[in-house]
C-alpha cells in the first residue's frame, strides 16, 4: 500500500483496523506519509506494541467500535475478519475506507523444495532495500520479519504469503531466537520458500549466522541477501563520512549493549581508545555513559566529535553532536532512544561542516495499491 505515491496524507488521522501483522505494512507507509496514526485491535504484534511505545502511532488493544471513527479522515483495514463491519460503518458516515490489498503469487512461483532466504532490508526506509532482497519478499510464501525491518515493503509479499512478526523489542517483549530458528525450519519444511526479513544486514548484530546455521543442521537450502547496516547508513543518513582521507583511515564496529568492565564483555575498550579509527556503536544507548567515559579514561581525547543518530532512515529520524564526553548526556537530555548508531571521532564533526543531506523523496513503488 503505497499511500506516498498516490494521496497527500500529511497530517491527516487514519485509524487503522487491526494490529496483526497485517497492520504492519500499512501502518509504515502512512508515516512515512506524515499521517497521524492510530491502531485499534485486540491482539498487536510486537513491532506496532514497540510504535506505539516510541510514541509514533496511537494504540488501543481492543476490537474497533464506531466510536473509533470520530474526526477521522481515513480508515484503513488491516484484518479481513473487519473488513465487512468496518466498511459498514464507513459507509454510514461517508469515511473513505480502504483495505491493503497485496499482488497475487507470481506464476509458476509453486512452492517446491522449501528454502530460507536471510535479506538484509537496510536501515528501515524501503527504498534502502536491494532489489534482490525485494524480489525475495515478492516471490515468499512466508516472511518473518523483525521491528526494524524495512516493513512498509510487506504489502509486495504475494496475497498468499504469511507474515510472522517476531520483533525484539529491547528490555520488552520478543520472541526467543531458538523458536525463531525453529519457524524459519518449520516452515521451509512445508515446502514454504521463507523470506527472513532482518534489519540492516543479516551478519551485523542480526543473529543471521544463527539462523544460517539452524537450517543448514536442517538441511535447508539457504539463500544470502546482503543488507545495507544501519552502522553504516546511519552515519552517512546523518552526514558523516565514516572515513574521510585526512581525517581517519578505517572504521571499527562494535556493539554496546555490555558496557567495559562487563564479566560478559569481549570488547578491549583501551586498544578502542587507542585504534585512530572511527568508532561506531550500535546498541549502546542505555550504556553510552560507561563506554564514553571508558573511552576518555584509556586515552581517547575527551573533545572527540561524536554524533548520535535514531531511526535513520525513516520520517523520525533525528541526530545529536557533541564531544565524546558530552554525547550521552547531550543525547539524554534531547531523549534518544534505540534504535541509534554513535559514532566516534573527527569524522563525527564533518556533519556540522557539511550541509545537512537532502531527504530522499519517497520512491513510488511499482505493482502497489490501495484498494477501496
Ligand atoms: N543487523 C542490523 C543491526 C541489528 S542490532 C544492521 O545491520 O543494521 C540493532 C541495532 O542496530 C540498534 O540497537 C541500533 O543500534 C542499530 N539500528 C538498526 N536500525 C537502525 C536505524 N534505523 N537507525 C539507527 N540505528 C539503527
Amino acid at each position: 500500500m503505497s499511500f506516498t505515491a498516490d494521496l497527500d496524507l500529511a497530517g491527516c488521522a487514519v485509524l487503522v483496523a487491526g494490529a496483526g501483522a497485517g497492520a504492519l505494512a500499512p501502518v509504515r507507509s502512512l508515516l512515512d506519509a506524515g499521517a497521524l496514526v492510530r491502531v485499534v485491535g485486540h491482539t498487536p504484534v510486537d513491532t506496532v506494541v514497540d510504535l506505539a511505545e516510541r510514541g509514533q502511532i496511537g494504540l488501543d488493544r481492543r476490537s474497533p467500535s464506531p466510536v473509533d471513527l470520530h474526526a477521522v479522515h481515513l480508515v484503513v483495514v488491516a484484518d479481513p475478519t473487519l473488513d465487512e463491519v468496518v466498511r459498514r460503518w464507513c459507509a454510514d458516515l461517508g469515511l473513505p475506507v480502504v483495505g491493503s490489498r497485496r499482488p497475487a503469487a507470481a506464476p509458476g512461483a509453486t512452492p517446491g523444495q522449501g528454502s530460507v532466504v536471510l535479506v538484509g532490508g537496510g536501515p528501515g526506509d524501503p527504498g534502502l532495500l536491494t532489489v534482490a532482497g525485494l524480489e525475495a519478499v515478492r516471490s515468499a510464501d512466508v516472511v518473518v520479519t523483525d521491528r526494524l525491518a524495512p516493513i512498509g515493503v510487506l504489502d509486495q509479499a504475494p496475497a498468499h504469503a504469511e507474515v510472522v512478526d517476531v520483533a525484539k523489542i529491547p528490555r520488552g517483549s520478543f520472541t526467543p531466537q531458538e523458536r525463531i530458528n525453529e519457524l524459519l525450519v518449520e516452515h521451509a519444511r512445508a515446502g514454504k520458500r521463507v523470506v527472513r526479513l532482518k534489519g540492516g544486514d543479516p551478519f551485523v548484530f542480526g543473529r543471521g549466522g544463527e539462523e544460517w546455521q539452524a537450517c543448514a543442521e536442517a538441511g535447508i537450502p539457504v539463500e544470502v541477501v546482503p543488507g545495507v547496516s544501519s552502522a553504516l547508513a546511519g552515519p552517512a543518513l546523518a552526514g558523516v563520512p565514516l572515513t574521510h582521507r585526512t581525517l581517519t583511515q578505517g572504521f571499527t564496529v562494535v556493539s554496546g549493549h555490555l558496557p567495559p568492565g562487563d564479566p560478559g564483555s569481549t570488547l578491549d575498550w583501551g586498544a578502542l581508545a587507542r585504534s585512530g579509527t572511527t568508532l561506531v556503536v550500535l546498541m549502546g544507548i542505555a550504556t553510552l555513559p560507561a563506554i564514553t567515559a571508558e573511552l576518555v579514561a584509556q586515552g581517547l581525547p575527551a573533545t572527540t566529535p561524536a554524533l548520535t543518530v535514531t531511526d535513520a532512515g525513516l520520517p523520525a529520524q533525528r541526530s545529536v553532536s557533541a564531544t565524546v564526553a558530552d554525547i550521552a548526556a547531550v543525547g539524554e537530555a534531547a531523549g534518544v532512544r534505540a534504535p541509534a548508531v554513535t559514532v566516534i571521532g573527527p569524522v563525527a564533526g564533518l556533519a556540522a561542516q557539511l550541509p545537512a543531506p537532502a531527504a530522499r523523496p519517497p520512491r513510488p513503488r511499482g505493482g502497489s495499491s490501495a484498494a477501496g
